[in-house]
């Protein structure tokens, strides 16, 4: 550019490499579904990343990949616009983070009361639901963010998922939002299946629920035993609630797979209790787990703290350490 920068070239060549990286790497995770590094080695250069931009804030541009929630890319799907978008999470690696993550919350927020909603976090597939007068009209990928990938029909095989809602007070538009995945006792035996017919086996569980609902033909994701767990609403009309806890409940009467481990606390003590047990009982679920999500209960307050371009500031991701999520899929691996 013609302005002058006060970035070191080796800043920005630094930057730019790791922007690339980045990209290449989402790339493989969300359009192969095949990943080649690790999650943690992911999330290490994605900090890197914002740690290098928090020294220059120049180098911060739209299309950084911090600043996104993911690529947008040409798929074989078609492409279909949220009416609301889906955003990512930001992520808490340790106690401080966390408790720095409350206390900007406590600041935003005034000293208005608020509550904590502890969920798990599945580690699948995030997919939206579009239901209109109660019919399901619409499943899609996350995509960027603003734009997913129709994968209505692959959806549909899915028998958690209702066709329609039942019950009272069903709203004339919702969008649910949930997790797709592959539970974790199948997937030895999935992949096994796909050795033997001389395919590649996929790396985890979580790349198995993709691969398997990102196929051109729907009857192949029939044949595989997916599961869904919905975590929250987009757009709706005809549909209020107060908290997203009491919005879980309508979702239930209505016929959709709500989650069985969430928590309502009234502060961090609790967010640390329900991190702490899951910790150690993380193997007592059927889906694989790579953290807790931690949400503002009001809705109204949700409102109130807003998004970034990436993540609402109303949630945040706790990431259990990463040794313990290695030594857990070596275990799967051999079958333990
Ligand atoms: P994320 O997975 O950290 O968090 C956001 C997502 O969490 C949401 O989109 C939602 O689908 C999901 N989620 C699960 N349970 C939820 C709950 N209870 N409430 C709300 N949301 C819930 O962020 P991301 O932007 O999807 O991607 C980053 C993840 O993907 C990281 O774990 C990263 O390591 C991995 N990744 C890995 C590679 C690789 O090459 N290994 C590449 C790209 C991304």
């Amino acid at each position: 550019g013609e302005q002058q920068s006060t970035v070191p070239a080796e800043a920005r060549e630094k930057h730019q490499r790791l922007a690339e990286q980045i990209e290449e790497y989402r790339f493989r995770y969300y359009v192969r579904d095949a990943p080649v590094v690790s999650d943690a080695e992911f999330d290490r250069l994605l900090r890197d990343l914002e740690a290098l931009e928090a020294e220059h804030p120049e180098l911060v541009t739209p299309d950084s990949p911090t600043q996104k929630v993911a690529g947008k890319y040409e798929t074989e799907f078609t492409e279909v616009a949220h009416r609301e978008r889906m955003l990512s999470l930001d992520n808490a690696f340790d106690d401080a983070e966390l408790g720095e993550w409350a206390d900007r919350v406590a600041r935003e927020l005034e000293g208005v009361k608020h509550r904590f909603l502890c969920e798990l976090k599945i580690d699948g597939l995030a997919v939206n639901l579009t239901y209109e007068r109660g019919r399901l009209t619409r499943a899609a990928t996350r995509g960027d963010g603003r734009t997913g990938e129709d994968i209505t029909p692959n959806v549909r095989t899915i028998t958690d998922i209702p066709e329609r809602l039942s019950g009272e007070r069903v709203p004339d538009l919702v969008e649910v939002r949930g997790e797709v995945f592959f539970p974790m006792e199948r997937f030895e035996e999935l992949n096994a299946r796909l050795v033997e017919a001389g395919d590649k086996p996929f790396a985890n569980p979580r790349n198995a629920a993709a691969g398997s609902l990102r196929q051109k033909d729907p009857k192949v994701t029939a044949s595989r035993p997916l599961h869904m767990v919905v975590h929250g609403i987009g757009a709706r009309e005809g549909f209020e609630t107060d908290t997203l806890s009491h919005a879980y409940d309508l979702l239930r009467e209505w016929g959709l797979p709500t989650s069985t481990h969430t928590k309502v606390v009234d502060g961090l003590d609790g967010v640390r209790e329900f991190i702490a047990y899951y910790g150690e009982n993380r193997h007592s679920v059927a889906h694989e787990i790579d953290g807790v999500v931690v949400k503002l209960d009001e809705v109204r307050l949700q409102g109130r703290l807003g998004s970034t371009s990436r993540a609402p500031r109303w949630a945040i991701a706790w990431k259990y350490a990463p040794e313990e999520v290695n030594t857990k899929l070596l275990e799967i691996r051999v079958g333990v």
